[in-house]
């Protein structure tokens, strides 16, 4: 176990010509502390837990103070907002503090968000809110709980900052972390400048560190855009399944490692609703939940546009289409999962639209009824009130639930080994927006982070049953006020 100065840092972007990005030290706040800590993410750097309660330790992570071997830049990326070209944006607000190599050899960059500001913050002030940043802390590990491909977050550091958003709130830096933070916009800004030698430098970087593989093909380029192209299609796919809306789909959210990146205003369904809108600036639904996975087709051909003075035509065109049938497979495999199926079956994907639609007409809490689909029983006198008693229209439930019944048999399911497997695909915990608001409340009002760390305890094991947290698996109640998160803050 490491103290933080033996953290030993690699900083292979850095090495990388300038024009990549500007040499930018973080602006630290007056009086930081720490608001949590994550030990799990710690525990990936090899970092000595001990570390947490150094009197200086909130001032590495509010850039007062650099950590020996730290080489401090903003990435320069572009990228499609809401469909629109926009010619550079880049780190405004986050600073890449350097990337740090593990005991296994595994890089994690380190970056700053809220570090202040770069030559990337347009008519940003640099800064993060408390609020959106307890939200990207508690989903990144959330979500890789669920384990769904995300960034990682190492700590929360608050100080005597207030930010001006449309009032006065606390600010705060988030560390978060991730083998690169590289984005399809990364590219695409040198695609549109036409400095396709540098194009050539990103792509050979993303090759040798992080797609090692993809070299020894004919083309290694063609192999990087068809391998970032499926494996976007795995994440879409885990996103819908799970019943999470990212909620800002532009092109520089868009990880080249398929990590989901940037959370600001994304949310988990409740009730099942295809039309789900996250993002309360996003008046046409253009990032809505059932528009995901069109968008990341979107993103992928935007992203072969960018690689296209690497490619062929023919690479080009696949590229796309190796989306879609590897997002198409794999939500087939994990509805499947979710129902407690084993076998593909003829008729599958029509079992799972059909429960769907019913959810959707009974607006039917997502991430609850899939929990209790486990208890499903095959026999006995009327074994499934709690599962149909989810339904306005019973009667509808029990057509559906003859048909399960009927599919289950076929492959000779047993229910009390079928629960333990739905149990693994049907989380218990998700982080629902009314609790990270509690969380928010607590710690913005009172000062008081305790529930910040409870549910990041509880959401790194949302399949397991928690004692005396029951409350938490519970959708939001009807009264609680509706919530509105929109683009950065
Ligand atoms: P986002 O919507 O968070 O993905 O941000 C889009 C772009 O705006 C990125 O270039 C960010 O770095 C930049 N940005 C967002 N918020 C701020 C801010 N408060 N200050 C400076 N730049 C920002
Ligand atoms: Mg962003």
């Amino acid at each position: 176990m490491l103290k933080l100065e033996k953290l030993s840092f690699d900083n292979s972007y850095a090495a990388l010509p300038d024009v990549f990005f500007e040499r930018v030290k973080p602006t630290p706040f007056p009086n930081p502390y720490v608001v949590s800590v994550n030990p799990d993410a710690a525990g990936l750097l090899n970092l000595d837990p001990g570390e947490f309660t150094r009197p200086d330790f909130p001032e590495y992570f509010c850039g007062a103070k650099l950590l020996p071997g730290s080489d401090p830049l903003a990435m320069l990326y572009s990228g499609h907002q809401f469909g629109h070209y926009v010619p550079q944006l880049g780190d405004g607000r986050a600073i890449l503090l350097g990337e740090v190599k593990n005991e296994k050899g595994e890089p994690w960059e380190l970056q700053l968000k809220g570090a202040g500001l770069t030559r990337f913050s347009r008519d940003g002030d640099g800064r993060a809110v408390l609020r959106s940043t307890i939200r990207e802390y508690l989903c990144g590990e959330a979500m890789h709980g669920l384990g769904i491909p995300t960034t990682r977050s190492l700590c929360i550091v608050a100080g005597e900052e207030i930010v001006w958003r449309e009032k006065p709130e606390p600010g705060a830096m988030l560390l978060r972390m991730a083998p690169s933070h590289v984005r399809f916009g990364s590219f695409e800004v040198f695609f549109y400048r036409r400095q396709h030698e540098y194009l050539k430098v990103l792509a050979d970087y993303v090759i040798d560190h992080h797609y090692p593989s993809v070299r020894e093909a004919e083309n290694p380029y063609v192999r990087l855009l068809h391998e970032v192209a499926m494996r976007t299609g795995y994440l879409v796919a885990q996103w819908q399944a799970v019943g999470w809306a990212h909620g800002v789909l532009n092109t520089d959210n868009m990880s080249i490692l398929s990590l989901t990146l940037d959370y600001g205003p994304y949310g988990f369904m409740e009730r099942y609703d295809p039309s789900f809108i996250c993002n309360h600036s996003d008046h046409q639904g253009r990032y809505s939940f059932q528009h995901q996975p069109d968008i990341g087709y979107w993103n992928i051909r935007a992203l072969a546009q960018a690689l296209s003075p690497l490619l062929d035509d023919a690479a080009i065109q696949m590229a796309p289409d190796l989306y879609e049938q590897a997002m198409l497979k794999k939500y087939a495999e994990l509805m499947r999962g979710k129902l407690g199926l084993l076998e593909t079956h003829a008729g599958d994907d029509k079992l799972v639209t059909n429960l769907l639609n019913l959810m959707d007409s009974s607006r039917v809490d997502y991430t609850t009824f899939f929990r209790a689909l486990g208890d499903f029983q095959q026999e006995g006198p009327s074994p499934n009130s709690i599962v149909r008693d989810f339904f306005l229209h019973r009667e509808v439930f029990d057509d559906w639930a003859i048909r399960y019944r009927e599919r289950l048999l076929a492959e000779k399911s047993q229910d009390v080994e079928r629960k333990i497997r739905m149990d693994q695909m049907n989380p218990k915990y998700i982080l629902r927006n009314y609790l990270a608001e509690h969380a928010i409340q607590q710690a913005t009002g009172e000062k008081d982070y305790s529930e910040i760390d409870r549910l990041l305890k509880l959401l790194s094991h949302p399949f397991t049953e928690q004692p005396g947290m029951e409350a938490y698996a519970l959708p939001a109640p009807d009264d609680s006020p509706s919530i509105i998160v929109s683009c950065s803050s």
